[in-house]
């Protein structure tokens, strides 16, 4: 007999390591590796899975039917949640920062995730910084009725955990594990999961506001997932380019020429800003000769 349930995501994991011979690398003796975290669902790619995946199942387990989450007007965890939704049965909505939007065409991933079946919600700036706020989920629980909230970016507690088995994969493999953040969950769960010897560097993609907002950002994320603050990481800051989804020539020119080198799409956002930020730290000889580093792709384009 077959059940109406909903269809299983089939994650493809543990994701593919693929060795890239890079001349900037190459010539200080480094060995490059991606670790293809876009290949593991056509709809969650990345990072996003793994943080979802620990979310939706305590959903499930919990009988939540609705999902509520919250992001800007390109996120990618917006589109994430939506598709699992689709995929796995729950309702979903989506807190959009910027009431400007509201009248407006949806872009191009609004438009996803509202095929996806995503009711979306948009709130001005000044309330979606208060979104954690009990009086706020309070005034969306009043229009929406009962859901489970997944804050955002999916960063929490068991996303931190579902990121762990990122690094448990990568045991053994590099010596040097580099991811791009932005809400830092993804770096919590990674440093935690690698093994003795390894360390796990992340390159913030958004503007530090206090210099040290992020860094305690992940250690309470540890300290919630883990019970304590885990494994060896430590930020490198100076590559944001200007901010969040922000370029320059510079940045720019790079990714053009890395696609252009290795025939790979490379995602703009997070990706090239990573990609960018190990080439400079390479040149100036942060990496020992003889050492691996794993560059792990969030994302596609
Ligand atoms: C969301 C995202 C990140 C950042 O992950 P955090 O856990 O929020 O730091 C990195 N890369 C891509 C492609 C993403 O979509």
């Amino acid at each position: 007999m077959t059940s109406p349930g909903p269809r299983p995501l089939r994650p493809r994991l543990p994701s593919p390591l693929q060795p890239l011979d890079d001349a900037p690398f190459a010539r200080r003796g480094v060995r490059l590796v991606l670790k293809r975290d876009d290949l593991i669902h056509p709809d969650l790619p990345g990072n996003k899975w793994r943080k979802l995946a620990p979310n939706l199942r305590a959903a499930a387990e919990a009988g939540d039917r609705t999902l509520l989450t919250f992001g800007g007007a390109y996120s990618n965890h917006l589109r994430a949640t939506a598709a699992a939704g689709r995929l796995l049965g729950f309702a979903t909505i989506g807190v959009v920062r910027g009431d400007e939007l509201a009248g407006a065409p949806l872009n191009w991933s609004l438009a996803r995730c509202a095929a996806d079946g995503m009711r979306l919600h948009f709130t001005d700036r000044a309330t979606y910084r208060r979104k954690a706020e009990p009086e706020v989920l309070a005034a969306l629980r009043a229009r929406f009725g009962a859901f489970r909230v997944i804050p955002e970016g999916g960063s929490n507690s068991l996303a931190a955990q579902g990121c762990s088995e990122l690094g448990r994969e990568l045991r053994g493999q590099a010596d040097t594990v580099a991811v791009a953040c932005g809400t830092g969950g993804t770096l919590a769960g990674l440093a935690a999961g690698l093994g003795p010897g390894q360390r796990a560097l992340g390159v913030p993609v958004l503007k530090g506001g206090s210099p040290h907002f992020l860094h305690d950002t992940v250690a309470g994320l540890q300290q919630a997932a883990f019970g304590g603050v885990r494994g060896d990481w430590s930020l490198a800051e100076g590559f944001d380019c200007g901010g969040y989804a922000r370029s320059t020539p510079e940045l720019d020119a790079f990714a053009d020429a890395f696609e252009q080198r290795h025939g790979l799409p490379v995602e703009r956002v997070y990706v090239a800003k990573l990609l960018f930020a190990l080439t400079a730290l390479a040149g100036r000889g942060a990496f020992p000769p003889g050492s691996t580093v794993a560059a792990v792709v969030t994302g596609t384009p």
